[in-house]
């Protein structure tokens, strides 16, 4: 029996983002070892979902599940936070002889110390399990360097922008890893950078620029000895040394062959570079576009505060407008986090009314918070199940919530800061889509897997956000500043 260990470090942080996030966000999102791991992911379309399928399929071999931490992109983590999850994993590796790793990661995770502490965990892993074989998973928005990739086997990245091939992506590496450990293959990657920090709004694999280069990747990955071949757009909102997209190539014992197709995807990313910038209306301007469209719900997105970027779930601009237009069709905001707003309506009870304000709550540099009277609609205890293609059957903790009107506008709060991107997250809210004319959601693309077959037309607007789609105005400290735009 070959023994296979598997854990998982998966945040997206934020640089730019005035909240931390803490262990108690990965301990209400994802946070299980051993047989508690088996059962919730069992199932599920995730990286681990994947390991759990591999464990009942794979007859002689025996998966250990260590450390599994998964908490909703956010703000960078306090030092010691990561400090407590890094050697939750190394002392699970150490504990005995392993015959291959694989470990789920982001990629995109800043410590308000270290500005890529998943070098220093991959650096501790090699130190803790050898020569063992090691597969790494990422996000297509990881912050990528050669220096990672010097302490890893095999590594790719997800394929899909929305991202609905975790599990899939997962199942790759482990039937490589397979491969390698029973001697069928020797994996040699390579990696190429683009001197350009992207703008993740204009890179979906599903049409533009990006879904170009991906179909070029995808050609690569039919040819006899290539392993594997990813493009990461990079994120671009997590300040690092490693910014900028990359590609990631394995062949099979061939290193010369995947930096030649590694740097062929980035010549024509390089090509292409101008496009992944655009330009958007102010929400003002995309509220005229949305009512004058014919029937059906019309999506306005805010990606400056999408909580899936690092947004904070309080920024105003959207709100403000649609609060100042006062629009005479059903009209939905989904979400503003404030745990203090969700307490004082789940003590006064529905049909209360309430005199706060919302937003500009956690700081005023997006804009002031906006006075309203709000009155409770509907109180919940924020728990559901996706039900979308992204992370299907993966059970969501929003903390408590409470469904407002404002001006006539049904508003969600939320005690816990998470994008709203599945129809089961307003089915949880007492919310008909069918009967919703204007659906305004802090979100980016990531919303587009679930809700593009449901809409008329969705329009994301620009307004001031730490996940702005303008990078220049934002502080960079580590991105080397010769990367586009930031030399502009
Ligand atoms: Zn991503």
């Amino acid at each position: 029996m070959k023994r296979l260990a598997v854990a998982r470090l998966w945040h997206e942080g934020n640089s730019f983002s005035p909240a931390l996030t803490r262990l108690s966000e990965f301990r209400q999102r994802e946070w299980v070892e051993g047989k508690a791991a088996r059962a919730f992911y069992d199932g599920t379309a995730t990286e681990i979902g994947a390991t759990v399928e591999f464990a009942g399929r794979a007859k002689d071999w025996q998966v250990t599940w260590l450390r599994c931490a998964g908490a909703p992109p956010g703000g960078p983590l306090p030092p010691e936070d990561y400090a407590e999850i890094r050697d939750d994993i190394l002392r699970g590796l150490a504990a005995r002889h392993w015959d291959a790793v694989y470990l789920s990661l982001h990629g995109a995770l800043v410590t308000t110390a270290d500005p890529a502490p998943e070098l220093d965990l991959l650096a501790a892993i090699r130190r803790t399990i050898g020569a063992t074989p090691l597969a790494v998973s990422f996000d297509l928005h990881a912050n990528l360097g050669a220096a990672h990739l010097a302490f890893i086997d095999m590594a790719a990245g997800y394929k899909t922008y929305p991202h609905t091939d975790m599990r899939e992506t997962a199942a790759h590496m482990l039937d490589l890893l397979v491969a390698t450990v029973e001697g069928r293959c020797r994996p040699r990657g390579a990696i190429a950078k683009l001197e350009a920090i992207l703008p993740s709004f204009n890179m979906r694999t599903t049409d533009g620029p990006m879904a170009e280069v991906a179909a070029l990747a995808r050609e690569w990955r039919t040819r006899p000895g290539v392993l594997d071949a990813s493009l990461f757009g990079g994120f671009a909102y997590g300040d690092s040394p490693h910014a900028g997209a990359s590609a990631l190539v394995h062949t099979d014992d061939d290193a010369a062959l995947a930096q030649r197709i590694a740097d062929e995807l980035i010549a024509a990313l390089a090509e292409r570079r101008d496009r992944f910038h655009v330009a958007l209306p102010s929400p003002e301007e995309g509220l005229d576009q949305a009512l004058s469209e014919g029937p059906g719900m019309i999506a306005l997105l805010d990606p400056a505060d999408n909580p899936l970027s690092g947004g904070i779930a309080d920024t105003p601009g959207l709100f403000r407008a649609l609060v100042d237009r006062r629009p005479a069709v059903p009209t939905v905001f989904a979400a503003f986090a404030d745990p203090d707003c969700v307490a004082a309506a789940h003590e006064a009870g529905v049909g209360a009314v309430l005199d706060r304000t919302l937003g500009g709550r956690l700081t005023a540099d997006f804009g002031a918070p906006v006075p309203v009277a709000a009155k409770v609609l509907r109180l919940t205890d924020g728990r559901f199940r996706n039900s979308g293609p992204m992370e299907a059957g993966l059970p969501v903790a929003l903390g408590r919530t409470a469904v407002l009107e404002i001006v006539g506008i049904q508003t969600i709060v939320t005690e816990s800061c998470q994008t709203p991107n599945d129809p089961a997250y307003f089915a949880l809210h007492g919310i008909d889509l069918a009967a919703t004319r204007l659906l305004c959601v802090k979100a980016k693309n990531h919303f587009r897997a679930a809700f593009a077959p449901l809409c008329r037309r969705i329009i994301d607007v620009a307004a001031p956000g730490p996940a702005a789609v303008d990078l220049t105005h934002l502080p960079f400290r580590f991105a080397p500043r010769r990367l586009h735009p930031l030399s502009a």
